[in-house]
């Protein structure tokens, strides 16, 4: 793994590795070692269809170092970066997704005054995220943590209701 600036040679991780840190640990681990279910659960196909047309018209997405995926971006009075979701019932992973973006553009490529996003289209809400030192704090020791996790053993699967809608349920739980 490369190292970011800025975070005292923490590992790059990816946008979606900090999702799944906060959702499932072994989630992060399959994702991390490039295991992959081919088969699109209904739910996930129903999540993309509902971000493609919610969303069609003002997106495309901003592609960073294979590293950052941010749904879409605004030009305004600052910087808009966006991350759509269909339901916020895991909040502070998108929360921290998205300070992940915002720390790496800031540190990492330069660009100043920004803001971000979280749309919830099906929710008609949308929350907004900046950097503070808190989350910056935290979220160096997420990276860490990331690291660890994906060096060691598949982490246990532990039961919990996303699990009827995860594309690895198959390999935790037949
Ligand atoms: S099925 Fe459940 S335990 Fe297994 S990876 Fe998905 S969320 Fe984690």
């Amino acid at each position: 793994m490369s190292m970011i600036s800025g975070l005292e040679g923490n590992p790059a991780v990816r946008g979606l590795q900090i999702n799944y840190y906060f959702i499932c640990r072994t989630k992060l681990w399959f994702f991390s070692h490039n295991i992959q279910m081919e088969r699109e659960s209904e739910l996930v196909k129903l999540g993309r269809l509902l971000h493609e047309e919610s969303y069609s018209r003002e997106k495309k997405e901003l592609i960073i170092d294979d590293l950052i995926a941010a749904d879409f971006v605004k030009r305004k009075d600052c910087l808009e970066v966006h991350e759509v979701k269909k339901s916020n019932t895991m909040e502070e992973a998108h929360r921290f997704q998205l300070i992940y973006y915002l720390f790496y553009l800031k540190h990492v490529k330069g660009i100043e005054n920004l803001k971000g996003f979280i749309d919830y289209p099906a929710l008609k809400k949308r929350t907004e995220v900046s950097l503070n030192d808190e989350d910056v704090e935290e979220l160096k020791n997420v990276i860490k943590d990331i690291d660890g996790i994906i060096r060691g053993p598949p982490p246990a699967p532990q039961r919990k209701p996303i699990c009827r809608s995860c594309a690895y349920f198959e390999l935790c739980w037949i």
